[in-house]
């Protein structure tokens, strides 16, 4: 842990971490001003354990904040630089987005859309699904985006727990060169739920559709709405969107979030974690249905009248040079992707991203998952050139932004290849033994959240005691986001993984990253999952899935005696597993991470449970048959 980066940008704000420390309320306070408001807020704060109301007494739109503000200044600056999976482009200006969204919001309202009504949206990644979702924010409707992956039964039950009046989907979808059929999932998932008034389809792909009575063509709302819609003057804490959790560790949760303090969180660590200035070409590569996507593609960027590039389909089409290509092309200066997606990239070598040039990006940032230091090495020396800061963002669908990173556009630290250093001003993080008392620097413990943050979620929709429940219980007054981690001398925060996955060896505490990032500093393997399961003598023993780099062919006994070695050096004996597994491939979810809990099932015998989030169904009969034959 004592390698570091000295590589910061000259930016140094201490009066900001200072004035935070005394006061986070007039912090965000502070914060809050760089926004639009169409009244001010009269409280800051009004903080009932557990549910936090931000600026209260405040007005304002996130359309408004998004768009309007930049009318004078930025009408023909691109929003979004949008490139279609099968090579197609289009180019929408702040002037072109302003236009569409306040459209779509006057088709929303001629289809009966009243503030507070929800609007499910099951879009591919186009231009469209952003519109939809300003066009909602807009008049006050509450959006519910759903992953366009998902199949039939997922849909069902989101839009049954959102009684959502309205559908917006499309026609079909491009992923990995095939048509997802959107419509057809929809018309399936809806068709008792006599709630849903019209679904509106968006004709993509030209597919052919069956129209029903309660279909109506995006083209043809749209040819006949005004371009003229006034943004709805909205309290702060009025609802922007419900979004589903990924489903890592069980049923996912339909998080709520609200207006005014989520906005100045995006405001304030976009700013501070991505530098953002006027000339950055921004990219971030998560879908929209997921929570990065909401904060820092769709809201985030727009607060900054920021340009970014949108990409519609996989990650690795029509092959693994997709992104670099996306990189240079775009001459993109900031790019925000995942572990997992590394880890895929990492996987097929070198001569792929160094055959691009990438000399125009400055930053790269992480989310998602811990990053091992191994791929955290990887990205800053082959994707960064050694000269663009790691930002390694921690954080959750629930917290709305970032909470944990490096902050370049605030300060100058040093960086250490796996921790994601530091909590942003004005958010207090301690990390606690099952008691709550704060354990000493570098030993393990639960993360925790003592004082509320704006872009808090307000609750989990339609279930205040699930919502207190989950987050409240296990400390009084305090957060608990369910994550395992260490504080070191030095302050920095290392995410350890699902404090549910912590595996308890003979009475010895270990994080699955801990374990998971050795592995995967072998050379052969590309990445791991480890999970323990129940043993009569130590109480729990490790079992290790492992994915070999391409291009592996070493003998599998040598191999593993290797990892042996390896995790009794570098960890200890006491981590020594019980078995490794090699597979082709390991079991995540729709938004790349890997479930532990369905490997835990399948090593200790024991049923499945919800696997609706499941990527690959594959990955798992794989597992089975090679647990269930040695
Ligand atoms: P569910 O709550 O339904 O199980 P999920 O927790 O995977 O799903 P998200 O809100 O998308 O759903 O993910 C948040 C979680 O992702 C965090 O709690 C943490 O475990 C992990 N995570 C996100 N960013 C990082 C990071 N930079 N380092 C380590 N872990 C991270
Ligand atoms: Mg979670």
């Amino acid at each position: 842990m004592s390698e570091k980066y000295d590589i910061g940008l000259g930016n140094n704000n201490d009066d900001l971490r200072k004035q935070a420390n005394s006061d986070f309320v007039s912090f965000w306070s502070d914060q809050a001003k760089n926004l639009l408001w169409f009244s001010t807020w009269q409280k800051t704060l009004d903080w009932r354990p557990p549910f936090a109301k931000w600026f209260v007494g405040g007005k304002i739109n996130a359309s408004y904040n998004a768009l309007d503000v930049h009318q004078n200044t930025k009408y023909d600056k691109p929003a979004i630089l949008w490139e279609g999976e099968n090579g197609d482009s289009r180019i929408l200006t702040y002037g072109d987005l302003f236009i569409e969204v306040q459209k779509f919001a006057n088709v929303l309202k001629s289809l009966g859309v009243k503030k507070g009504d929800r609007v499910t949206i099951y879009l591919p990644m186009v231009p469209e699904l952003p519109i939809t979702m300003l066009a909602c924010a807009r008049i006050g409707a509450i959006h519910t985006v759903i992953f366009s992956g998902f199949s039939v039964e997922s849909i069902r039950d989101r839009i049954d727990d959102s009684k959502s009046k309205i559908v917006v989907t499309a026609d079909g979808g491009y992923r990995r060169g095939k048509i997802v059929k959107l419509k057809e999932v929809v018309d399936e998932a809806i068709h008792d739920f006599e709630f849903v008034e019209h679904v509106v389809v968006l004709e993509r792909t030209k597919n052919k559709i069956s129209i029903l009575p309660k279909d109506k063509l995006w083209n043809d709302l749209m040819a006949t709405a005004s371009d003229s819609c006034d943004a709805e003057k909205l309290d702060s804490d009025h609802p922007l969107y419900i979004l589903y959790t990924s489903g890592t560790t069980g049923k996912p949760k339909g998080v709520l979030h609200g207006t005014g303090g989520y906005l100045t969180h995006l405001y304030s660590t976009f700013k501070w974690a991505f530098d953002i200035k006027d000339s950055d070409i921004f990219f971030c590569t998560a879908d929209i249905g997921w929570v990065t996507g909401h904060s820092y593609v769709v809201y985030a960027p727009l607060l900054h009248g920021a340009t970014q590039i949108m990409y519609e389909g996989a990650p690795d089409f029509p092959d693994m040079s997709r992104m670099w290509h996306i990189l240079e092309k775009y001459r993109v200066s900031i790019f925000y992707t995942t572990p997992t997606a590394l880890r895929m990239f990492m996987k097929f070598g070198d001569d792929i991203p160094n055959s691009f040039n990438l000399s125009s990006l400055r930053l790269l940032g992480t989310v998602g998952e811990p990053i091992n230091p191994e791929v955290w090495r990887w990205y800053y020396k082959i994707i960064g050139k050694e000269k663009c800061p790691i930002i390694d963002t921690w954080w959750q669908t629930e917290t709305g932004g970032i909470m944990i990173s490096p902050l370049p556009g605030l300060e100058t630290i040093p960086l250490k290849p796996g921790s994601a250093t530091l909590p942003i001003p004005g958010i207090d993080i301690s990390v606690v033994d099952e008691f709550g008392s704060e354990v000493p620097p570098n030993t393990k413990g639960y993360l925790i959240i003592k004082n509320p943050w704006p872009g808090m979620l307000l609750t989990l929709w339609g279930n205040d005691k699930k919502y207190k429940n989950v987050y409240w219980s296990k400390y009084s007054n305090c957060y608990y986001p369910g994550d395992y981690a260490l504080k070191d001398s030095d302050g920095y925060l290392w995410l350890l993984g699902r404090a549910d996955d912590i595996l308890k060896i003979a009475g010895h505490r270990i994080g699955t990253a801990e374990l998971e990032s050795c592995i995967a500093s072998d050379y052969s393997v590309a990445e791991s999952a480890v999970c323990g399961i129940p043993d009569d003598i130590k109480g729990e023993v490790i079992i290790v899935f492992a994915v070999l780099k391409d291009g592996v062919t070493t003998d599998k006994t040598i191999l593993e005696k290797n990892l042996f070695n390896k995790i009794r050096t570098d960890i200890g004996p006491i981590a020594t597993p019980k078995q490794i597994y090699f597979v082709s491939k390991l079991p995540k979810t729709r938004s790349g991470k890997i479930m532990r809990r369905l490997l835990k099932s399948i090593a200790s015998g024991e049923k499945i449970g919800d696997t609706s989030t499941l990527d690959d169904p594959s990955a798992v009969a794989e597992i089975q048959k090679i647990v269930t034959q040695i």
